[in-house]
């Protein structure tokens, strides 16, 4: 068999051209218009069972694959090998370009890529995508651990304020129902530069962890909490009236009394002030935040670690 001349080029290029594909781990190979490999590097000769000098036509490759449990898969029972590889065999080079999967015996996936010249020549050169090839359960969990992260807030587990919004958009949606109520409680931590000023930073983000973990642990099913930002939280109280409302905030104000979160300052104790709005029908997020935001800036004005209900 002849081969073509190569076109004159730098011969470096030639040698670092043959480097690279001898240490690429794509799999590459070069049949002639007679459909004989006249070209191979390492990885192709490993994922085809070929000794380091063989030369075969592509079908004689294919049939020594099959009967080795080697090379592609074939999707066909033995006794009809032949007719699989008439079927494959007139697919193939009939195009300039063509891109498949395909499965190897090994467990791999490739994608393999068929370049073919108007002589009949045929560049082949095949990438292992085995690591795109998740099912779908993997695929689903890996959607909903995402789903989760983009819902919480990352310094102390519960919902962000993203999150914590939407459950107040469909709280408040649900309240044209009889008899379904809603409190907006917005929670502001007292003096928390202070806090970070004086003791540092690290130990400010320990305070807001003890204080989300408390808040959420006011919470029933039905109600939600979340970090708005900074030292701000929402809480939302379902099916309460305002009075019982304001007694489980009053309860976790003092439950912040008592807490000491901090193991090495053992008498630093912190507080937080509440502003409390009832949710109305026609309220939208918004409008009953901004209620719940008047009533803060009271309880804050009249000396912090209180809850001030808004006036209606
Ligand atoms: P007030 O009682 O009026 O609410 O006073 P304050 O000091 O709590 O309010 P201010 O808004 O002046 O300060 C809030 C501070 O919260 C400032 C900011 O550095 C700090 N902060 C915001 N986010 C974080 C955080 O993720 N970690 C820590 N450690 N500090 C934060
Ligand atoms: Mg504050
Ligand atoms: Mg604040």
């Amino acid at each position: 068999m002849h081969s073509p001349p190569l076109p004159p080029t730098d011969p470096e290029l030639l040698a670092q051209m043959l480097a690279l594909q001898e240490a690429s781990p794509q799999l590459i190979g070069v049949f002639d218009q007679h459909d004989v490999l006249r070209f191979a590097n390492p990885a192709f000769r490993e994922a085809f069972n070929l000794a380091p000098e063989a030369q075969p036509r592509w079908l004689d490759m294919m049939r020594a694959n099959a009967r080795a449990g080697r090379g592609s898969v074939v999707s066909a029972p033995p006794a009809e090998l032949e007719n699989w590889l008439a079927a494959v065999a007139s697919r193939r080079g009939k195009q300039a370009f063509r891109a498949f999967e395909a499965d190897l015996m090994d467990g791999r996936w490739i994608w393999m890529c068929e370049t073919l010249l108007p002589n009949g020549w045929m560049f082949c050169c095949a990438s292992d995508i085995s690591s795109l090839k998740t099912d779908g359960r993997a695929l689903r969990l890996q959607r909903d651990q995402a789903l989760r992260a983009a819902q919480t807030d990352v310094l102390t587990g519960i919902s962000n304020r993203a999150h914590v919004l939407q459950q107040l958009e469909q709280q408040l949606a649900g309240l044209h129902q009889p008899g379904r109520r809603l409190a907006v409680i917005l929670l502001d931590l007292d003096r928390f530069k202070q806090i970070n000023d004086g003791l540092g930073h690290e130990a400010g983000d320990r305070v807001l962890c003890d204080f989300a973990r408390r808040l959420q642990r006011s919470t029933r099913r039905g109600d939600a909490c979340g970090r708005m930002g900074g030292e701000e939280f929402l809480l939302l109280l379902a099916d309460v009236e305002a009075e019982q409302a304001r007694a489980i905030v009053e309860r976790l104000l003092e439950q912040l009394r008592q807490s000491r979160p901090l193991a090495e300052q053992p008498l630093f104790r912190y507080t937080c002030s509440a502003g409390l709005a009832v949710a109305r029908a026609g309220d939208s997020a918004r409008s009953v935040c901004q209620r719940a935001d008047v009533a803060l800036y009271q309880a804050k004005a009249a000396g912090r670690d209180r809850c001030v209900l808004a006036s209606d």
